[in-house]
């Protein structure tokens, strides 16, 4: 199997990363996950363009074009064979001797990508899911898809000892996001999520569910909510590039309407398959 070493495809197994990497030390980097279906690369420029967005937050240079990227990203998907599953790419600052202070122009960024096969989560998307709520104790640039992921992954962590799928986090009440989706509740008809602002990740799969709801007459608001709301509501769902669109049918031990996924979610869910079988093929 193969991979992306600074616009290079080689083995993996030749891959070595140097130890003063700064993605390794200090996370000084950041990354993208891609869905690939039937070996098609799904939303592959709205992720480019997000990186790039990441990278210039991070004043961090990017090592080639979105367009060469996603050229070596394609001819990888293609010698690795993958047809269902995920790239995964990340860019960190580069090598140097230890030091918070950014290394000077000689050093260029360290970008590799590699892909890995990952299936639909089918049976959670059919079933539902449980969460529960946590604080959301993260900086304030939540916009920047940044290697600096240990809030989340304690968010994560905490939901999995709990016999949950994810964690959702608030912040003085208002809901922000999932650990590592987005979340949204519907009332009365009306879906409503968290505005793009710094507080969360504007997830490319927000984005496509907000269009789709917006292009089929599905009333949708970018608008804060509290926890109150959350439990409270009809339906609750999450979105994201491997979680996709799915129910969410519990949170804290509490049933979110019946206890069973909603139709405006089940909607969405058919509108969001129809749209990867539109760009991927079936
Ligand atoms: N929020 C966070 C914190 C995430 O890590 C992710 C997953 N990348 C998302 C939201 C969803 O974003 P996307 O739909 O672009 O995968």
């Amino acid at each position: 199997v193969k991979m992306i070493l600074n616009g290079n495809i080689t083995e993996r197994t030749e891959i070595k990363i140097d130890l003063e990497d700064r993605g390794y030390q200090f996370g000084d980097g950041v990354y993208e996950v891609i869905r690939v279906y039937n070996g098609v690369l799904f939303t592959a420029d709205e992720h480019l363009n997000r990186l790039e967005a990441s990278a210039r937050s991070i004043h961090l240079t990017m090592p080639c074009s979105t367009v060469e990227m996603k050229e070596q990203l394609l001819q990888l998907v293609e010698e690795n064979k993958l047809d269902t599953g995920i790239i995964y790419l990340q860019i960190t600052r580069g090598v140097s001797p230890r030091n918070h202070l950014f290394p000077g122009a000689e050093v260029g960024p360290v970008y590799i990508a590699y892909t890995r096969e990952l299936a639909s989560p089918t049976a959670a998307m059919e079933n539902g899911v449980k969460t529960i709520t946590v604080e959301d104790i993260r900086w304030l640039r939540c916009d920047i898809k940044s290697l600096n992921l240990l809030p989340n992954l304690l968010a994560k962590q905490k939901a999995s000892e709990n016999g949950c799928f994810e964690a959702l986090q608030h912040r003085n009440g208002t809901v922000t996001e999932g650990s590592s989706s987005n979340v949204s509740i519907v009332v009365n008809g009306e879906v409503k999520t968290h505005p793009a602002n710094n507080l969360i990740l504007n997830g490319i799969s927000r984005q496509v569910m907000i269009r789709l709801c917006t292009d089929n007459q599905i009333a949708v608001k970018e608008e804060i909510y509290t926890v109150e709301d959350l439990i409270g509501a009809d339906e609750v769902f999450l979105t994201g590039t491997t979680t996709e669109v799915m129910p969410i049918i519990e949170i804290d031990g509490k049933k979110i309407g019946n206890g069973a996924p909603g139709p405006i979610t089940r909607q969405i869910q058919t509108l969001f398959k129809a749209e990867i079988e539109k760009q991927c093929g079936q």
